[in-house]
């Protein structure tokens, strides 16, 4: 029974499954990606073999999930998914593997947690598609290989450097995800909006767009609190100063920065002078776990511009200071 390793696939924070784009046609933006692995997949169906491995690595809510399932269904196979914390014993990973059909797409989210003993497995699972397992135990102990079904194993990380070297080295397609363009978020609200038949005026979807944070789960999440509020106050269409007076009451601030995003940078400003301050401390004093603030927050304020990563620690750049509304202090270092 495998069931209980199996994830389901909505998040709670996301848009409604009918809403997750199903065909690479309706996934918006992440062009080369896109275009690459519409190659590779057609590759693969005209030689009638399985799909390489795919690692799929970047922030969370860039749609990686998405990109995963879309892969399965061009390809005509079977979609399965868990996560590497869910799979705790090497046994777990046996019972879901020899459960599959040939050319299935195994889906492992955070596939940078599984425990060690388990990626062992999956090591000749991946290359030579077999499973070693040891019966028995003691003197009498002997090792049997099973074979698996040509199963497509794809990956989902928020950075590559996550995963160990063999395991990186076992995705034939590793595949970089990247926030994405206003333009591009611009396309995923509208969809989103005319999928919940909700008016949404131009304006209106850009603005939301622009306060994304660069992800569509944001987006998603964004348009959904907007046409809360567009709802109760009987807004008849969210132009752009519907959706501003709604995400000001969300606490987005005009480069999509919320309260968690604003107490980092606020931290680094006030307590350390601009910084440079170890990201250890950071954690310590915003009670957020270490990976919370290297996988979630820091990526979009580095590409923003707003803070970099030194070798010394977290620095303030002088966008940092101005967004805050700050001076910096004049011996800051930029
Ligand atoms: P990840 O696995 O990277 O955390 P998901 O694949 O779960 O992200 O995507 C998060 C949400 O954003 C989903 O609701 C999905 O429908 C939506 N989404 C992601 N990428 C796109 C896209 N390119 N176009 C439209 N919606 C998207």
């Amino acid at each position: 029974d495998t069931d209980r390793l199996i994830t389901p696939i909505r998040k709670p924070e996301d848009l409604d499954a009918a809403l997750r784009p199903k065909t690479l046609d309706e996934f918006v933006g992440q062009k080369s990606a896109r275009e690459n692995l519409r190659v590779f997949i057609e590759a693969a169906r005209g030689r009638g073999d399985a799909l390489d491995h795919v690692l799929f690595f970047g922030p969370p809510g860039l749609g990686k999930t998405t990109l995963a399932q879309i892969i399965a269904r061009e390809l005509g196979v079977g979609f399965r998914a868990t996560s590497g914390p869910v799979i705790a014993k090497s046994g777990d990973l046996a019972a879901l593997l020899t459960n599959l059909e040939d050319g299935d797409v195994l889906f492992i989210d955070e596939i940078h947690r599984l425990n060690p003993a388990v990626e062992e497995v999956l090591y000749p699972a991946m290359e030579d598609r077999a499973l070693d397992l040891m019966i028995g135990e003691g003197p009498s102990a002997r090792s049997v290989r099973i074979d698996l079904p040509k199963f497509t194993l794809v990956g989902a990380t928020t950075r590559q450097g996550l995963l160990t070297q063999p395991l990186r080295d076992r995705f034939g397609i590793p595949v970089r995800l990247h926030f994405y363009t206003v333009d591009e978020l611009e396309q995923v609200v509208r969809r989103a909006a005319h999928l919940l038949a909700l008016p949404l005026a131009d304006d209106g979807a850009h603005e939301i767009a622009k306060r994304a944070r660069g992800t569509p789960r944001i987006a998603g999440r964004l348009l959904r609190r907007v046409r809360d509020f567009a709802n109760v106050a009987g807004t008849p269409i969210v132009d752009a100063h519907a959706a501003d007076a709604a995400l000001n009451r969300l606490e987005v601030d005009k480069l999509g920065l919320d309260a968690m995003d604003r107490r980092y940078l606020m931290m680094i400003a006030d307590i350390y002078r601009g910084g440079p301050v170890g990201v250890e401390t950071l954690a310590a004093g915003l009670s957020e776990p270490r990976d919370t603030i290297e996988e979630v927050i820091e990526p979009y304020l580095i590409q923003l511009g707003l803070i970099a990563r030194t070798a010394r620690g977290r620095c303030l750049n002088s966008r940092g200071w101005l967004h805050l509304g700050l001076n910096p202090p004049p011996e800051a270092g930029q």
